[in-house]
């Protein structure tokens, strides 16, 4: 071994960087995690759409920062297009969007990994993993100036992305490579299943990028963002020294911190749609060429075209990429038909006529590992001390990539130290949703976040991710030394200061006969009439540290007010939906030990077997949510696995660990 490290983090992707991030906050030790990538000159690289957030992809992106991650603070220092999605809905699905400075935001990841003197950023491409007995000892690392080196470790975070075996396809052309211009990682999927996992095949796709001055710009319907503008991170609106300019984020010395664009829209026609069912033999996907299934939800425009065939125009949004360069990147038009044909269609998109392409739509194919392998600690089951996050795990989207980075990299750093797993829970945030999700499903197509995956949407509102998570984060060390955990610290207990003094003052008013909390779950009820009624805060105008430029009514902070008025908008349905978590968390807390053996509980129908076989759930609440169970088979399971127990001499244990 040429080095030890108690943390190995592979690939500098948005899971890598988080993974790294998160244990480098919980170890706090110099050169503690190494991240070893191959080109560290792409740290933060967006593969795709230069955007953070969306519908409940922003809703991560909160929780992210409320535990203490790098990804909305990344994204406020370099958004150029600021937009909550869905104001015209209820606070719950309400969705803050940033379209991000691409190479900005890269340039901030990196300088963010290199400050930290917890990282050690090593250039390489990880061929091998070192197990013995079934525990993961360390990496094999081919570099390109010391050849093949051997780094040990405690615990390894593998994030491939969708680089293994990667295969890129533009019309009938195809080429190795995990995206454009960077070459594929091979030997790691052989090392995977020589190590007995089972992997799988998927496929993704980038639209083309157009140059914007060939663009009739000033013709098309411009799409505006929110003015002013509101950040993902709590921070950033605190206009604190402690984040710029020469704090951690130098880019964030004042939010928004570069000048704000709009984009534009477009859309297809009856003669865009002719001209593709014409070339549909030559579109990769169609002609056999991928055999692997791409995001539905996000369908190449081939697709769209095949799958609504009644539709006669698709939205096309034309998107800035950078305030360095003119590229557009074309949303809604991701496609791996062949150059000519996409010359086609986009010329006859309206405005853009004269369009020139500067990249060409493309798609790309990646082998992933089927996510039943690991636990919702992304940690492997096969092989102990390994972790898997991101898109190797099937999943799609930089937000569920980063969600599972911070999980996996905070528990790789816990079992560095001997502390157990920490799951999080359905209830307390989407990530926990997430890598519930892809312990108990196998993901036959990519896997995005939607607020509809989540039974408790209500409670996992963007508002409230710091009350959900920041004390959590507080337990469990996430919130480290770094120079800005104080302003976080000191934000939090101001925001709970007011929330406290807030929900006292609405307890006690009342409006003529009526109570005022009642009054609050009227629709037409606004936070307006809500400042107006309590009057104003009188306690201390902005926590330490923090300078102005906070949205505030009255000192009331906009957040603390957007939070209390959602709890009392839904109070009713919040009661409810407390009174089902509380019969559901009863499933959720009886835990399976990992030793049983299925077929020695004949009782059980085969296919109940199978399931629990194959997913080895860790929970009963888990094991409801397996495909092939039903509540009958829930209901026996939990009598076999008491007699189990009693048989081995085992107490009934909880799954959830008190934290650090
Ligand atoms: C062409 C294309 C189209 C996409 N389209 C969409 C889309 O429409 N919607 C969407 O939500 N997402 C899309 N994505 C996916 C998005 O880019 C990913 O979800 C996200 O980047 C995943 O993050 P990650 O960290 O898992 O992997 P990545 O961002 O891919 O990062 C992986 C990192 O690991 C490194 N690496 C890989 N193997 C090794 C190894 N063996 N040793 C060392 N380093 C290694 C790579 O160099 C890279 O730095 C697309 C991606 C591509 C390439």
């Amino acid at each position: 071994m040429t080095r030890h490290f108690p943390v190995i983090v592979i690939g500098g992707g948005h899971a890598g960087v988080e993974a790294a991030w998160a244990a480098a906050n919980i170890l706090r030790d110099h050169a503690s995690v190494a991240l070893v990538t191959q080109n560290p000159r792409t740290i933060g690289v967006m593969s795709c759409n230069p955007a953070i957030g969306g519908l409940a992809k922003g809703q991560m992106v909160r929780e992210i920062d409320a535990l203490n991650g790098l990804m909305g603070l990344a994204a406020d220092a370099t958004g150029i297009q600021f937009k909550v999605l869905n104001t015209s809905k209820g606070a719950a699905v309400h969705a803050p969007r940033a379209q991000c400075d691409k190479h900005a935001y890269a340039r901030t990841v990196s300088a963010m990994i290199a400050a930290r003197p917890e990282i050690r950023v090593i250039a390489g491409t990880v061929e091998r993993l070192l197990v013995e007995r079934g525990l993961v000892r360390g990496v094999q690392v081919a570099t390109p100036d010391a050849g093949l080196i051997t780094l040990g470790a405690a615990s390894v975070v593998l994030t491939t992305g969708t680089f293994m075996r990667g295969l890129m396809h533009a019309g009938e052309r195809r080429t190795p490579g995990g995206r454009f211009g960077e070459p594929p990682a091979h030997t790691i999927a052989d090392a995977l299943r020589a190590l007995g996992f089972e992997l799988g095949r998927l496929k993704t796709g980038t639209p083309p990028r157009l140059q914007r001055h060939t663009i009739r710009w000033d013709a098309l319907e411009p799409q505006l963002g929110d003015d002013p503008p509101r950040p993902f991170s709590d921070l950033s609106a605190a206009g604190s020294p402690a984040l710029g300019p020469t704090g951690a984020v130098p880019a964030l010395a004042r939010f928004p911190a570069l000048p704000q664009v709009d984009c534009r829209i477009t859309a297809t026609s009856p003669r865009i749609h002719e001209l593709i069912r014409a070339n549909l033999h030559r579109a990769p996907m169609y002609s056999g060429q991928i055999e692997s299934v791409g995001p539905r939800y996000c369908p190449s425009l081939e697709d769209k075209v095949v799958r609504f065939a009644q539709r006669d125009a698709h939205h096309v949004y034309l998107e800035p990429e950078s305030l360095d360069d003119d590229w557009i990147y074309a949303n809604g038009i991701s496609t791996s038909l062949p150059p000519d044909v996409q010359d086609q269609i986009v010329r006859s998109l309206p405005g853009c006529e004269n369009a020139r392409i500067l990249r060409y739509g493309y798609a790309v194919e990646y082998d992933m590992v089927r996510p039943h392998q690991i636990t919702p600690s992304g940690q492997t089951r096969p092989v102990r001390g390994l972790f898997l996050a991101g898109q190797i795990n099937g999943t799609s989207g930089y937000e569920e990539a980063a969600a599972q980075g911070l999980v996996a990299g905070l528990n790789a750093a816990r079992a560095a130290l001997g502390l157990p797993e920490h799951v999080l829970g359905r209830d307390e945030a989407y990530a926990g949703v997430l890598m519930d999700d892809l312990c108990t499903k196998t993901p036959v197509e990519p896997y995005r976040m939607f607020t509809s995956r989540a039974e408790h949407r209500l409670l996992l509102r963007a508002d409230n991710a710091a009350d959900r998570l920041t004390p959590l984060a507080e337990r469990l060390g996430l919130l480290g030394d770094a120079l800005y955990a104080p302003l976080r610290r000191g934000l939090f207990a101001h925001r709970r200061a007011q929330l406290e003094a807030l929900n006292t003052a609405i307890d006690n008013a009342r409006v003529g006969s009526r109570p005022l909390a009642e009054l609050m779950r009227r629709p037409d009820f606004t936070i307006d009439d809500l400042v107006r009624l309590v009057g104003p805060w009188r306690g201390e105008a902005t926590p330490p540290g923090c300078g102005g430029g906070r949205p505030t009514r009255e000192g009331w902070r906009l957040d603390v007010l957007e939070t209390v008025a959602a709890d009392r908008y839904y109070a009713l349905y919040l009661r409810r939906a407390m009174t089902e978590l509380r019969r559901t968390r009863e499933l959720e807390h009886r835990t399976i030990p990992d030793a049983i053996d299925y077929t020695l509980f004949p009782s059980l129908r085969s296919e109940a077997r199978a399931a629990l076989a194959r997913f080895r759930p860790r929970t009963l609440g888990q094991a409801a949510r397996l495909e092939g169970i039903t509540p009958a088979d829930v209901t026996l399971l939990s009598v076999l696995v008491s007699q189990w127990r009693r048989r081995h001499g085992q107490e009934p244990a909880d799954t959830v660990p008190s934290g650090r």
